[in-house]
């Protein structure tokens, strides 16, 4: 009877997923509704003029990954919860049905799975829930994770911190005001995703629909895969339609051809 064989260590420990976009397609239309309901509460609750809202959104989601980013950067007061639950709440999340073909996947694949999205988590939760995929993951980097509510005063962590009154930490290298939100695709996003998810990026592959999160990703040091694409982008290592096609993506994923061959070997012995 032939010995197990046990192959090298794989080179890949952990899947760190974007959520939207990339688990499911574009043609599902929640980021076409996602866009209308941010600027509706543009117009409805920050006053912006209605000529101005179309562009404003998308120079900021340019500039500072996210429209919400940047309206906190140009000083917009508002909640977050309440600016998730008016952009979030109206999504037509019908059209996101159950992925049994995608959860059979993920879940043959024994690694580390985990997500990290720039959304709350109440959208992440009916995301994956809609999808069927809600056990597939470890965990959820989100929001809410990036953006932890401060710490009260009287917590001693609180009063350990550096402070922050310096008018030149209000304005980045290039001039323009720094937000306060923590998101995709800055540098300092994915390092925070990294320290989080105590994963080593140099054996992380990272799945993602954007160009520039996928630019970012590869400075950060992930394998980076760029989802809903056939070709490449710059910064990333694979390119591929539909995340249905994953294992395409797994580069030499947990395939030992000295096991197999040394397998085959001791089988031919027999
Ligand atoms: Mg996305």
């Amino acid at each position: 009877m032939a010995a197990i064989v046990e192959g090298p260590t794989p080179k890949y420990e952990c899947l760190l997923f974007d959520l939207d976009d990339t688990l499911y397609p574009l043609s599902a239309g929640i980021n076409l509704a996602c866009r209308k309901n941010i600027q509706d509460y543009m117009r409805d609750h920050l006053q912006i003029e209605e000529s101005q809202i179309a562009e404003t959104c998308l120079k900021l989601y340019r500039e500072y990954g996210s429209t919400m980013a940047g309206l906190k950067a140009l000083g917009y007061e508002f909640d977050n919860d309440e600016f998730h639950a008016n952009v979030h709440g109206r999504l037509p999340y019908d059209n996101l049905r159950p992925d049994p073909v995608l959860r059979t996947l993920l879940l043959s694949i024994p690694r580390r799975k985990i997500i990290f999205t720039n959304s709350d988590k109440v959208h992440a939760e009916e995301v994956l829930g809609r999808l069927g995929l809600q056990d597939c993951f470890e965990g959820v980097i989100c929001f809410e994770t990036l953006n932890p509510p401060p710490a009260m005063p009287e917590d001693p962590m609180a009063l350990s911190g550096e402070p922050s009154s310096d008018v030149d930490d209000l304005y980045g290298s290039d001039g323009r005001p720094k937000s306060p939100i923590l998101c995709k695709p800055t540098i300092e996003s994915m390092e925070a995703a990294i320290r989080i998810a105590n994963v080593n990026p140099n054996k992380t592959i990272f799945f993602n629909d954007s160009i520039r999160d996928i630019a970012s990703g590869k400075a950060a040091g992930f394998y980076t895969v760029i989802v809903g694409r056939s070709t490449l982008v710059p910064g990333a290592d694979h390119a591929l339609e539909s995340i249905h096609n994953i294992k395409e993506a797994l580069p030499r994923y947990g395939k030992s051809t000295t096991g197999q061959n040394l397998m085959l070997f001791l089988l031919l012995l027999r």
